[in-house]
């Protein structure tokens, strides 16, 4: 059954594998089977202050990298989160029936708060609520959201009831989590723990060029090697078989297994290959990036029709929600 799906997106670019296929490969996915709502999340990205010229540049390349990797804008409605006005107001309502208790007990505000002591400010405080707004306004069903983002959405569930309890009404849908099951996979990065991060300086990026890549691949923490037969492999290796597993083809995978369980490998061989696979995996993305840079008319229009599409939805939704509310025509 077709079901409302909404995600927000980072509004920052330079996506990675990990966001390839944590995140983006399971959109594609989603925009064949539902109607969904991708929209980059820029109000959000308020709370840390960005400068007016970056805001505009970031939000540009993502939207570029996701169409880039085949979000289609004709099967999915892909907009930016400030062109739909009715999101700030639907905020503004569901703040009267948020409580300072609930907003300072979300674990992630405790955290933001701890890592920018000197910006604690209510945009950050209220972030659930925004994003309670961000999936109400399409009275969405189904939400696409990592282990962290749990505790907001059981608040959006929150405000939903407590709107439709207040009222008297049964309006809002309580939204959950789209369950992936096993698709989910986490993406290691390359410097031998972890997983692969935006922040973590571990990424291949989409938008690397393959000497990028090469040289990364080759600076990849490894071990000093097997000494005995299938001997269980340091986390560094695992990861990069891991990665090998994902990218490369069966074969490739099961040569540099067996030699590594027969104690013949070379690391070096290996990351060659890893490195060209990744190469070859990543260049019709690599490409459309750059191709899309060079057509602003095209991502103007992109953007222009998400706008338009988001906001017939939002508009259909803030409308009845301002008449329950008793916001009624003279
Ligand atoms: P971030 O880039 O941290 O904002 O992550 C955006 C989304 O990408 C997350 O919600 C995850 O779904 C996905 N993601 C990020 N890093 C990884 C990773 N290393 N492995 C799998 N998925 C990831």
């Amino acid at each position: 059954m077709s079901e409302i799906v909404v995600s927000g997106i980072r509004s920052t670019g330079n996506l990675h594998l990990g966001n390839y296929f944590g995140a983006i490969r399971n959109f594609l996915k989603l925009q064949e089977q539902h109607q969904c709502y991708f929209f980059i999340a820029d109000f959000h990205s308020l709370t840390t202050h960005p400068t007016p010229s970056d805001l505009l540049g970031n939000t540009r390349q993502v939207l570029i990298e996701y169409l880039a990797c085949g979000l289609d804008p004709e099967k999915c409605v892909l907009y930016r989160q400030s062109d739909v006005h009715e999101i700030p107001e639907l905020y503004l309502l569901l703040n009267m029936n948020a409580y300072l208790g609930e907003l300072e007990r979300c674990t992630t505000f405790k955290e933001k708060a701890r890592k920018q002591p000197n910006n604690i400010n209510a945009g950050l405080l209220t972030y659930p609520v925004l994003m309670a707004a961000d999936i109400l306004i399409h009275k969405a069903s189904k939400v696409p959201v990592g282990k962290d983002q749990e505790q907001h959405l059981e608040m959006t569930r929150n405000f939903a009831a407590r709107f439709n309890r207040m009222y008297g009404v049964d309006y809002f849908p309580e939204p959950v989590a789209y369950n992936f099951g096993k698709e989910l996979i986490k993406i290691p990065g390359l410097d031998g723990s972890g997983k692969m991060g935006k922040s973590e300086g571990n990424a291949i990026h989409l938008s690397d060029p393959p000497e990028v890549i090469r040289k990364k691949v080759m600076r990849a923490v490894t071990d000093s090697g097997p000494t005995q037969a299938n001997q269980p492999m340091s986390e560094p290796v695992a990861n990069l078989f891991m990665l090998m597993k994902i990218i490369s083809s069966t074969d490739t995978y099961q040569y540099f297994l067996d030699s590594y369980n027969q104690c013949t490998i070379r690391y070096g061989d290996m990351k060659k290959q890893l490195a060209e696979d990744i190469i070859a995996f990543i260049k019709p993305i690599y490409d459309r990036i750059i191709e899309l840079n060079n057509r602003p008319d095209y991502l103007k229009q992109v953007i222009e029709l998400g706008a338009d599409k988001a906001r017939q939805s939002a508009s259909k939704t803030l409308k009845e929600v301002r008449e329950i509310i008793g916001f009624k025509a003279f």
